[in-house]
C-alpha cells in the first residue's frame, strides 16, 4: 500500500460532509468558504510516539486524541472547529494500525462536525500533525490576555485524572478497575469543552485550555493578561476516583501534568450568575479556584502558603 492508497482506503472515505467545503481531499489543495465576513482561528498540535502517547497506545485513541487536543484549543478561543488537515508520518503501512487511527479520528470529527479536508502521508517515526480552523461567532473570539484585578477564575470538569491515567497505564497505580478505567479513559480520549467554549465568548473575560497542568496554564493566562491570581489547591475540581486516593497522591495530579483538556477561564464577579447558568445548561461542574489579583500567580492550601515548584510539563528544560 503506497501514500495514495492509504489516503483512497483511510482518508477520503468520511460521514462528515460540510457544506462550506468547496474542494476537499484529492486536488493539491482544499478548498472552503467561510462565512462572509467571519475570522478564522488556527491551530495545530504534534503528537510524537512515545512523547505525547505511550508506544504501545490503542491506535483508535491515538486518532482520538490527536484531533481532540486541537478541538481543545479551538474551543478555548470560543469558535466553532470546522476543517482539519492531517500530517502524518509513519514507520510502516499497518492497515490494522492505520484502521483503527482512522476510526479514532473520524469519532471525533463526526462528534464535532469537522471536515478532513486534506494532509500528507510520509514515512518516518510515528508522529501526527493535526491543523485545525474554526469560525469565530458573533460574540466571540476569547482570548488569554483578557483577565482583570478582581475576576473569578473558573475550571471545568476535573482536574488530574489524566496524569493518572498515566500512572495506570505505566503500572504505577494500582486501584480499583472502575478507577482505573476512569483514568485511563481521561488520558486517551479527553473531551474538548467546544460548547463551553462558544457559550463563554462574550462573558469570560479570558481563558486557556489545560494541556499543560493548572499551574502552567493559569501562569499563561495570567501573564498574557499582565495580572496575578490566587488559587487554593484545596478549592481545585477533583474526580470521586481522585478523592479516594488524594491522602495517597496528594494534589500534584491536579496541578503541574495537564491533559486534561478542561478549561480554565477568568469572568467579572458581576457575571458569577451567568457562569452558573451556562454550566447548568451544558450538565458541566464548573468550579471557582480563585481570583485575579496583584502581579503573580500565589498558591494556597486551606488558606496556607503553599509553593510549587514544578511549573507543568515542559518539554525544554
Ligand atoms: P501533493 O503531492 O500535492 O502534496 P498528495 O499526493 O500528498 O498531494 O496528497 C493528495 C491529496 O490527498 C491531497 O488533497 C492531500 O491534501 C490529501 N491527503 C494526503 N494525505 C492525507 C491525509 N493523511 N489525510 C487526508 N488527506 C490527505
Ligand atoms: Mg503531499
Amino acid at each position: 500500500m503506497d501514500e495514495f492508497g492509504i489516503i483512497e482506503r483511510f482518508f477520503r472515505r468520511q460521514r462528515v460532509r460540510r457544506a462550506d467545503v468547496t474542494l476537499g481531499i484529492g486536488d493539491d489543495a482544499a478548498i472552503v468558504r467561510p462565512p462572509a465576513g467571519r475570522e478564522l482561528v488556527v491551530t495545530t498540535d504534534v503528537l510524537v510516539n512515545g512523547v505525547h502517547f505511550p508506544e504501545d497506545t490503542d491506535a483508535g485513541d491515538v486518532g482520538y486524541k490527536s484531533l481532540a487536543v486541537n478541538l481543545s484549543d479551538i474551543a478555548a478561543m470560543g469558535a466553532s472547529p470546522a476543517w482539519a488537515t492531517l500530517g502524518l508520518t509513519l514507520p510502516e503501512a499497518d492497515a490494522d494500525w492505520l484502521e483503527g487511527f482512522a476510526a479514532g479520528l473520524f469519532e471525533a470529527a463526526e462528534a464535532f462536525d469537522v471536515q478532513l479536508v486534506g494532509g500528507d502521508v510520509t514515512s518516518g517515526p510515528l508522529c501526527i500533525a493535526v491543523q485545525l480552523i474554526g469560525i469565530v461567532d458573533d460574540a466571540g473570539p476569547l482570548t488569554r490576555a483578557g483577565a482583570r484585578d478582581g475576576d473569578l477564575v473558573y475550571v471545568s470538569g476535573t482536574l488530574g485524572d489524566a496524569a493518572l491515567g498515566l500512572r495506570v497505564v505505566q503500572g504505577m497505580l494500582d486501584v480499583p478497575a472502575a478507577d482505573a478505567e476512569l483514568f485511563r479513559r481521561r488520558l486517551h480520549r479527553p473531551t474538548p469543552r467546544v460548547a463551553l467554549g462558544r457559550a463563554l465568548a462574550g462573558l469570560a473575560s479570558a481563558a486557556i485550555d489545560i494541556s499543560d497542568g493548572l499551574a502552567a496554564d493559569l501562569g499563561h493566562l495570567c501573564e498574557c493578561s499582565g495580572a496575578g491570581s490566587v488559587v487554593d489547591v484545596a478549592d481545585l475540581p477533583l474526580s470521586e476516583s481522585y478523592q479516594r486516593i488524594l491522602d495517597e497522591v496528594g494534589p500534584g495530579p491536579a496541578l503541574s501534568f495537564g491533559d486534561d483538556y478542561e478549561l480554565c477561564f477568568t469572568a467579572p464577579p458581576d457575571r458569577a450568575r451567568d457562569v452558573d447558568r451556562v454550566g447548568k445548561e451544558l450538565g458541566l461542574t464548573l468550579t471557582r479556584v480563585g481570583q485575579i489579583t496583584g502581579s503573580a500567580v500565589v498558591w494556597l492550601n486551606n488558606g496556607e502558603s503553599f509553593p510549587i515548584g514544578e511549573h507543568g510539563f515542559q518539554h525544554f528544560h
